[in-house]
């Protein structure tokens, strides 16, 4: 078991007090141009001053309106008045033995004045770094073996606070241009930061227009510029979302399949008595873009005694007979109180074997940053648990 390196403790906060003016960030470029006409940019200027204030937050990574040195000093001292720049607050920041490092992020005041919390997780490797962000905080739908389903109280993240958890990740590696010029062990590349997946807390397809706003702007070439190609969306089997995805997302795709029939199935996934298997596999089948390049992705948690049969492993290979796929075989994490064992690696390897043999690259996800609980499924945050269980205990009394 790996040891735990490092804790920051939550107390005292380590956040920045409450910033209540709106951010700029996750607006779209046309929201930008038109916030900026309230504030009395006139019209014939919104477009350049958008296009800069744009490269100042996705390019340069700026925090402040200070900053923004090619903008007039009369606009910078209203722009810094009226809104801000700013990140989600970090509460903690945990790192792992394997140099995974989770961070738990407290978002600003929502409607309701609540200020929720996220985590976020950054895994690197050799030849890459991936950023695993969250698109709700919680989840509405159940899956028996994810942590983040038992969290009862749930809303969509905005577009702001998905691609701030992508900017606060930037500023953490320290991967902004100006601080990558001066790196001398900077990675080639330029970035640290390479991937990002959608397979934190939520359902992103629940939060689609979000989910999307989010993407552009990450993906924008005068800005973060991370391809979509190096983006992928984990669904857990929204079937009527995930062409549309294809078409208005256009990243890659991950589908939580789990099991290889509707009864397994049914018991994992909940979802998939709206949306049974033949359903999800033929809207995967139909995926935009969908090409042995640009495989669809099937998440396969490994459930001791559960689906982890050979007969699951042929019943696997026949549901993707034909389709470009990859399986990716992920050992399962355990959380407090779950009722699931994670197969034993002998077993894995015999499914995996079955599956490579069938011509569908299986890697079997090695766990990274189980020791900070920072695995796949194991995100919660902490508030929101405790605020579930005072809840409970305020309904029995
Ligand atoms: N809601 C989306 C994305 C977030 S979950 C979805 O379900 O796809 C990201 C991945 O982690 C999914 O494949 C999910 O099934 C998997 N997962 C959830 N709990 C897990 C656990 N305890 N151990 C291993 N994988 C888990
Ligand atoms: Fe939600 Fe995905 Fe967890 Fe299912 S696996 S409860 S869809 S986060």
């Amino acid at each position: 078991m790996a040891t735990l390196l490092q804790t920051k403790p939550a107390a005292p906060p380590m956040y920045l007090p409450n910033d209540l003016r709106p951010s700029l960030m996750g607006l779209s470029r046309a929201e930008l141009a038109e916030i900026l006409g309230r504030v009395g940019v006139p019209e014939k200027q919104r477009r350049m001053r958008m296009r800069q204030i744009w490269h100042w937050i996705y390019h340069r990574g700026a925090i402040s309106f200070a900053e923004m040195t090619d903008i007039s000093q009369s606009l910078r001292v209203v722009l810094e008045d009226v809104f801000s720049i700013g990140r989600p607050d970090v509460v903690t920041e945990q790192k792992s033995s394997d140099g995974t490092r989770k961070w738990l992020l407290k978002l600003a005041p929502d409607e309701r004045g609540q200020r929720h919390e996220i985590e976020m997780v950054y895994i690197p490797e050799e030849d890459r770094g991936t950023l695993c962000i969250s698109s709700q905080v919680g989840c509405t739908l159940t899956c028996t073996f994810c942590h983040t389903g038992t969290q009862k109280l749930v809303r969509n993240l905005t577009a702001n606070e998905i691609v701030g958890q992508v900017m606060l990740a930037r500023d953490k590696l320290e991967e902004w241009p100006h601080q990558m010029e001066t790196n001398p062990d900077a990675p080639e590349s330029g970035r640290y930061l390479t991937n990002v997946v959608l397979m934190g807390m939520g359902e992103p397809l629940y939060n689609f227009d979000n989910v999307k706003t989010a993407m552009d702007i990450v993906s924008d070439g005068e800005g973060i510029s991370l391809s979509k190609r190096r983006i992928t969306l984990s669904t857990s089997g929204v079937v009527p979302e995930i062409i549309r995805a294809g078409e208005e997302i256009g990243t890659g795709l991950a589908i939580s399949l789990h099991g290889t029939t509707d009864e397994i199935r049914n018991k994992l996934v909940p979802l998939n008595k709206k949306y049974p298997i033949a359903e999800l596999l033929a809207a995967c089948r139909a995926y935009p873009g969908a090409s042995n390049a640009k495989r669809v992705t099937f998440e396969y948690v490994m459930l001791k005694g559960v689906n982890d049969s050979v007969a699951d492993a042929k019943r696997l290979v026949k549901l993707l007979e034909g389709m470009p796929a990859k399986v990716n075989l992920i050992p399962f994490n355990p959380w407090p109180g779950t009722k699931y064992e994670c197969s034993d690696w002998d077993v894995i390897e015999v499914f995996a074997e079955i599956l490579n043999k069938a011509g569908y690259a299986s890697p079997v996800r090695t766990p990274r940053g189980r020791d900070i609980m920072a695995a796949c499924g194991q995100l919660k945050s902490e508030s929101q648990k405790i605020r579930a269980s005072e809840l409970a205990k305020a309904a029995n009394a």
